[in-house]
């Protein structure tokens, strides 16, 4: 890989059950649906053994995961079980019933905003910030500063997929960053 990634840990075989699909949200895009490797068993298992597989480091050094909504709530939570840690939702404004940090960010067009209760995640903790799809890495970035505020480590991320040509690895170092599925 030219920008230092690691490898690819099954492209193939995961790689087949992730739909793209032409123009959605809106033109130009093509949008990686995971519903397709949600839907199967072996799959699923696969891509959180995967995930947690592909960390740089012992997943008992990690006090939390973090999962971005909502596509991230089904890969993090999965992920927390797997490692015996509990999960904290990241969720689009006005979700969260409680007292909230919040964190905007720049869209392609505009701005959005992200928000996490105050008390998701602690002081000190060592926190896995999980979602299915990097992209520009605004969102991934937003999500480490909400955990950061609340005196807490991202010590890693951890994506399905990684557009790779969007950079956003870079916009998210140096923190560690794995991706099993990656369009370069
Ligand atoms: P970004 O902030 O640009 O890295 O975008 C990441 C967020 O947007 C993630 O929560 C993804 O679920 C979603 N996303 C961005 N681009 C795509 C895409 N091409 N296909 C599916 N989801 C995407």
């Amino acid at each position: 890989m030219s920008d230092g990634a690691p490898p690819i840990a099954d492209p193939h075989d995961l790689a087949r059950l992730i739909r793209g699909v032409a123009d959605f949200p809106a033109p130009g895009i093509e949008f990686k649906d995971i519903t397709p490797l949600l839907g199967d068993g072996a799959a699923l298992r696969r891509a959180v053994t995967g995930l947690v597989g592909a960390l740089p480091f012992d997943g008992v050094e990690l006090d939390r995961v973090v999962g971005v909504e909502a596509r991230g709530f089904i890969l993090g939570a999965a992920v927390a079980v797997h490692l015996g840690v509990g999960f904290a939702p990241v969720r689009k404004p006005g979700k969260l019933p409680w007292e909230t940090e919040t964190e905007t960010y720049a869209l392609e067009y505009g701005t959005d905003r992200l928000e996490i209760h105050r008390d998701a995640v602690r002081p000190g903790e060592r926190v896995l910030v999980v979602d299915d799809v990097i992209a520009t890495g605004g969102t991934a970035a937003a999500t480490a500063r909400l955990v950061e505020r609340l005196g807490a480590e991202v010590a890693a991320f951890a994506f399905l997929v990684e557009l790779g040509f969007l950079g956003g690895r870079r916009v998210i170092a140096p923190h560690p960053t794995v991706s099993l599925v990656r369009y370069p």
